[in-house]
């Protein structure tokens, strides 16, 4: 099938859209929802669940399941779940495969290509980890899109005839990018990006479970510790009264017990909106800087905005909608959902790809969001120190790009240097990322001085490319960098994640709806008082019978009676799913 599809792999939530007649669609999973939570399990039977399953099953059984390890992508972290060792790479490849599924159900075909969005921040091995996660997927990835540049598209693509500069502030669940962004003539043109990319709404959930824990005399490194069950339900109680907060003025969470359950006369506390916003306001102010910079770099004033744009489910926040307008002047609007615009975003550059008629005529250009170079030493007075960098693509140059300078060797007779790739923007590497190296050979013996063009091609997906070439010989050098430690899959790793990930096992898709209801039965059962317990008891065999009994009238029955019951027990689920608005 040549459909292509557009994918927001996000650290909280991811969405899978396509390129319709009409404009961006999204695909709904199998419980019919767009965002499907980015968390992956491990149940029982050995089998995986993703997203609103693994979710509940990450109440229960933390260790069991992962969830934020987007924050990890490219980096040596792992997770084990249910004794197995996990990489960042093989959980993302996982949620996916499960976007796939939804979208093969949805065309009722194979879907190979996909353009998978990623912070724009991210830097080259985070990209590299993401296209590794695709491969691992099944899926051929036609183009890594910067979140901020695929909201910007679906904001631009109703609006090609206007002229305009668009800020788009996109805070998600953990990472944090603003670009500013021209549009004129049907083209779309990213002048400047910045961000973090460990900033999001993790943290305040983090931060507000650090103060509840704090109130009850308890430190959150310790609790994590000492009692995982207490820490993984507080998180999730926490994000639920995050979310309430942004629509209310207080609100009460309840302290689970060490078990993590939630007694009766438990404890309990209230906590205003107010104290939520001062407790936050120090991550907050990281915000400041990087919008300083987009606006410095793409040489405009706040005043020569005309709008400015939210993005990431982060952004509900009062607050933050509150500091945007402090900074920027104006205040800034969120017309389309921002936890769906960025899918939408990917599923127009989709269909550009596939050539698709309602988007013939509009061009993307984006920038390299880092500056990007090799090591060199200096000769200050009769002393040589190394450790300088020395930039070859400046920050927010438009991609792609290709720019070369000349290094030289520093001794008689020297045949190699070893060519040291950073990102960054410090005036010395210690302060810069090391992204790489590469090894330059067979330089002629002569006297120092000895010429080497080095030349870094930065394409569309943002993956840098490096190529050396010793000008007295014309010998080219390897373009492939030999990867840092950290990160990087070969050919053969992605190959051997693939077969392991495919001996993994998920449920029929049929039965995820019926999955995610036993899930999220078992932790509100947990919740209740033991009259209720019982009553819920009763409602869980009997439609784990009709289940088991494969009587289709039992189980829609079965299945009403207890959805309406735990409607009733648990009507914040809604907090989660992100549905308030
Ligand atoms: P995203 O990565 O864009 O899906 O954003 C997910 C993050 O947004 C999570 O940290 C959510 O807790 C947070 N979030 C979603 N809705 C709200 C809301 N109404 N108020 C506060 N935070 C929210």
């Amino acid at each position: 099938m040549n459909q292509i599809i557009g994918i927001d792999l996000g650290t909280t939530n991811s969405a899978v859209a396509y390129m319709t007649d009409d404009g961006p669609q999204l695909i709904p999973n199998a419980l019919g929802s767009n965002l499907t939570p980015s968390v992956v399990g491990i149940d029982e039977d050995g089998r995986v669940l993703v997203g609103s399953a693994a979710r509940e099953l990450r109440v229960l059984h933390p260790d069991r399941c992962a969830s934020v390890f987007k924050r990890y992508m490219g980096t040596d972290w792992t997770a084990k779940i249910a004794g197995k060792e996990f990489t960042p790479e093989e959980l993302s490849s996982l949620v996916l495969r499960s976007l796939k599924a939804d979208a093969e159900a949805f065309f009722k075909g194979e879907i190979t290509r996909a353009v998978i969005t990623v912070p724009a921040y991210f830097n080259d091995q985070q990209r590299k980890a993401t296209m590794a996660a695709g491969k691992i997927a099944g899926l051929y990835v036609e183009r890594i899109l910067n979140e901020p540049t695929a909201a910007a598209i679906a904001y631009g693509f109703h609006r090609q005839d206007e002229e305009k500069s668009l800020l788009i502030f996109d805070l998600g669940g953990g990472t944090f990018d603003v670009s500013l962004v021209d549009l004129f003539d049907g083209t779309l043109e990213v002048k400047a990006s910045s961000g973090e990319s460990i900033l999001g709404g993790e943290d305040f959930t983090r931060t507000l479970a650090g103060r509840v824990l704090e109130r009850h005399g308890l430190s959150f490194e310790k609790a994590e510790m000492s009692s995982p069950l207490m820490v993984s339900r507080l998180l999730r109680l926490c994000e639920g009264a995050k979310v309430r907060l942004s629509r209310e003025e207080s609100t009460i969470i309840r302290m689970p017990n060490k078990n993590g359950d939630l007694e009766e006369d438990g404890k309990q506390i209230t906590v205003t909106r107010r104290e939520m916003e001062e407790w936050i306001g120090h991550i907050l102010n990281r915000i400041e800087l990087p919008v300083r910079r987009v606006l410095n770099d793409a040489k405009v004033t706040k005043d020569e905005i005309d709008e400015v744009i939210l993005v990431g489910g982060a952004t509900r926040m009062p607050v933050v909608a509150d500091r945007v307008t402090k900074l920027l002047g104006k205040p800034p609007h969120c017309r389309l959902n921002p936890d769906e615009v960025v899918a939408m975003g990917a599923a127009v550059q989709a269909g550009l790809f596939a050539k698709h008629q309602s988007v013939d005529e509009m061009v993307v250009t984006d920038v390299a969001p880092f500056t990007l170079g090799i090591e060199i030493s200096k000769q200050l007075g009769s002393e040589r120190r190394s450790g300088y960098f020395m930039p070859i693509i400046s920050r927010n140059t438009t991609i792609p790009i290709s720019r070369s300078d000349i290094v030289t060797t520093l001794a008689p007779n020297q045949t190699t240097i070893m060519l040291k790739v950073y990102q960054g923007e410090s005036r010395k590497v210690e302060d810069n990322l090391l992204l790489g190296k590469l090894e330059v050979k067979g330089i002629p013996p002569a006297a120092a001085g000895q010429e080497v063009e080095v030349r870094f091609t930065y394409d569309l997906n943002g993956v840098l490319e490096v190529e050396a070439t010793v000008i007295a010989t014309k010998k080219k050098m390897s373009t492939v960098i030999t990867r840092h430690a950290k990160g990087g899959m070969t050919p053969q790793e992605i190959q051997q994640a693939q077969k392991d990930m495919e001996r993994l096992k998920a449920h029929p898709r049929e039965d995820s709806a019926n999955r995610f209801l036993l899930r999220r039965a078992e932790r509100v059962y947990q919740e209740l008082s033991s009259d209720d317990r019982q009553f819920l008891s009763r409602l869980m065999d009997g439609f784990e019978e009709a289940l088991s009994m494969q009587d289709a009238i039992a189980i829609e029955s079965n299945r009403e009676a207890l959805e309406s019951f735990l409607d009733r027990m648990d009507p914040n689920i809604d907090d989660l799913n992100q549905e308030n608005e």
